[in-house]
């Protein structure tokens, strides 16, 4: 099952308990896991397969609970995920999740508000949660061919104050209101990792390249910025390219893969989001990283990528605030 529609996956999951029974099949593989205290032991059922449960409001809930037989605790597949705590039913998350990761650049919130008749405030939240697992990365340093380079988004020159349309030396500060980011692409898995960094000094670059990367093990791809040489005898080799000497591709050196990269990005940010703040830069970067590193993948591979990420990210309200 290469290609998935969404008529496909409404048949596959026409209620709220199959929707249940999905995402259990997704993230235990059949064994449900304690999420307390991490038991794989058979697990007590609660309700019976597919009936329902009164809740407190006295509507019939469809969540599938589990009792565990070590610490004797009661958890959902939704334990410890992005889903955890929603009064959204499952079904139009799953739904939310699959048009979030089968589009090419992206859902806009005001489209799932449409869409799935929610509230202005909870489809925003859901598609900020959803980009959360997106840039839930695994934490592994990668190891390989790595082509590095940085870029300005945001903030256009001629919307900024007039004094501050110059820098000192009276020319047109071009980066001034922008925020730097560093793109490491690794050529040998075709992964990226991009994030926000404060500047793009020598030493900023070395220690956001040092979290991400195993640079011992592996080769470094740049231009010839300065800031790059200083640090390079710590990766197992560097090698760059000169741009303005015109030269792009010399044997295997190439930076066009990050470049490429970039116009990407830079046109999903202006053409999706229009404006996006700092603090949500990150997350965007995280979610176009997502597209980018699982573009090989099929739909119903990259759903299932996309879930297995909804596990360990703890979002909450406070911390994201609405744009
Ligand atoms: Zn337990």
């Amino acid at each position: 099952m290469a290609h998935i529609t969404i008529t496909q996956l409404a048949q596959q999951i026409p209620d709220d308990a199959a929707a249940y029974e999905y995402l259990e099949r997704m993230l235990w593989k059949g064994k449900p896991v304690c999420p307390h205290c991490g038991s794989i032991n058979d697990h007590y059922f609660l309700n019976a397969q597919g009936e329902g449960r009164k809740t407190r409001t006295g509507k019939i809930s469809q969540r599938r609970v589990w009792c565990c037989k070590d610490c004797r605790r009661q958890f959902s597949v939704l334990t410890g995920t992005i889903f955890h705590g929603t009064r959204v039913n499952l079904r139009t998350w799953i739904f939310v999740l699959f048009e979030m990761t089968s589009s090419k650049n992206g859902v806009a919130a005001r489209e799932i508000e449409r869409k799935y008749g929610l509230a202005p405030k909870t489809a925003w939240l859901m598609t900020q949660k959803i980009r959360e697992a997106m840039a839930n990365k695994s934490g592994q340093k990668m190891v390989g061919t790595i082509v590095a380079d940085e870029a300005f988004i945001g903030g256009e020159p001629k919307n900024r104050h007039a004094d501050k349309q110059f820098d000192q030396t009276g020319r047109v500060n071009q980066k001034s209101n922008k925020t730097p980011i560093l793109c490491l692409i690794n050529a040998d898995t075709g992964e990226s990792h991009t994030r926000v960094v404060t500047d793009v000094s020598g030493d900023t670059l070395r220690e956001a390249m040092a979290e991400q990367v195993d640079k011992e093990r592996s080769d470094l791809m740049t231009d010839e910025a300065k800031a790059y040489k200083r640090y390079a005898w710590e990766w197992q080799s560097h090698q760059s390219v000169n741009h303005s000497a015109g030269e792009y591709v010399r044997d295997r050196v190439s930076t066009n893969k990050a470049e490429n990269f970039f116009s990407q990005l830079k046109r999903s940010v202006s053409g999706t989001h229009h404006a996006v703040s700092k603090e949500h830069l990150n997350r965007y970067l995280g979610e176009f990283d997502f597209r980018y590193s699982t573009r090989e993948l099929d739909d119903a591979e990259r759903m299932a990528k996309l879930i297995g990420q909804t596990r360990g990210v703890r979002v909450t309200y406070k911390r994201i605030k609405m744009a």
